[in-house]
């Protein structure tokens, strides 16, 4: 059993990672050591979603809150269909979300995820301000993030960049390609956020530099330079969504204990590659400095004003139209009707 993941921040989107003090930690849980999960609270209503052929049970703990239950499960509701969308299923068979409100805070004060807890393979601690709107929820990112982490097995400690690279490059990206999100929205977010993740003069790879730039954003980094290498060798046939979505059938999810290696070498199967496992050679335990401004221009992306313009001539911009692609279909899973 594994805390994932631990996040502080009401902010929307990635900028949330920016400026929200946030904390992470995996560690396990021993016996004998008190329950700090909250998953023995008593709940106050319990609600059942079927989402990308899973069942989410989310539960409510006592205590305020403006919204009522059925808006806030619709917004989980939300968030479970951005993941199903970019892994074409939901990643894990069953998962329990518990909310526990917050008196006097307003937004998403954190969120925590755990695997294999109490007989489901997921299990999301959700603490909610008292005072949040339905606009904070719109714009949230947390509860995106936390499904993310159902996608991927537990790593060993080192790794950990690579659980938080994954849940802050795919959150968007699946937003995005669920319909909740803009595309120039994340670029923007990326171009602010990237070169955070880039080596300082003490870094000594991924696995021996355990900062919070370079877990969340240095991983981050990791996976947008695998998805664009992976689609360059594939014609843009394959992207990252091919390797990960292969990864969670091969029963890749949070509830399993595996070494990266292991993953890395079934996505890289499913692209015909080996770009995972060379990146990951390359970036573990040595400093990667990456060419961020030939990226941004090779991707056709740039700063206009505030916001970012598109160059749809650019010699990636096929790549990067692909990255965010809605699929038509939705892989078959509608988007969820509105509750009133
Ligand atoms: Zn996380």
């Amino acid at each position: 059993m594994r805390v994932a993941c631990q996040l502080r921040g009401s902010q929307a989107l990635l900028l949330g990672l920016l400026l929200a003090g946030l904390a992470c930690a995996i560690r396990n849980a021993r016996a004998g050591q008190a329950d700090r999960t909250g998953r023995h609270l008593a709940i106050v209503s319990s609600h059942r979603l079927n989402v990308g052929g899973a069942e989410l049970q989310v539960d409510f703990a006592a205590g305020p809150l403006d919204l009522s239950p059925d808006e806030v499960v619709h917004w989980i509701e939300n968030a479970a269909h951005s993941v199903t969308v970019y892994y074409g299923r939901f990643p894990i068979a069953r998962q329990r979300i518990l909310v526990v409100p917050v008196e006097g805070e307003k937004g998403i004060v954190q969120g925590t995820s755990w695997g294999d807890m109490d007989g489901f393979p997921g299990f999301t601690r959700i603490r909610l301000g008292q005072h949040t709107t339905a606009k904070d929820m719109s714009e949230d990112w947390v509860i995106t993030h936390e499904l993310v982490h159902m996608a991927f097995p537990s790593l060993p400690d080192d790794q950990h960049w690579m659980e938080e690279g994954l849940a802050t490059y795919i959150e968007p990206v699946a937003r995005v390609q669920a319909g909740n999100l803009q595309a120039k929205q994340i670029w923007r977010d990326m171009m602010d956020g990237m070169p955070k993740g880039e080596p300082g003069p003490d870094d000594r790879g991924m696995d021996r530099t355990h900062t919070w730039g370079k877990t969340y954003w240095g991983g981050a980094l990791f996976c947008l330079t695998a998805d664009v290498e992976i689609r360059k060798q594939t014609g843009n046939r394959k992207g990252l969504q091919d390797a990960l979505r292969a990864i969670v059938a091969a029963g890749g999810t949070i509830d399993k204990d595996w070494p990266l290696q292991q993953a890395l070498e079934i996505g890289d199967r499913a692209t015909g590659t080996k770009v995972l496992v060379t990146l990951d050679s390359e970036w573990s335990m040595a400093p990667v400095r990456v060419d961020l401004d030939r990226l941004w221009s090779d991707l056709g992306v740039s700063r206009d004003g505030t916001g970012i313009a598109f160059d749809p001539k650019a010699p990636l911009a096929k790549i990067r139209e692909s990255i965010t692609a809605q699929d038509p279909e939705l892989n078959g899973n509608p988007r969820p009707a509105r509750v009133p």
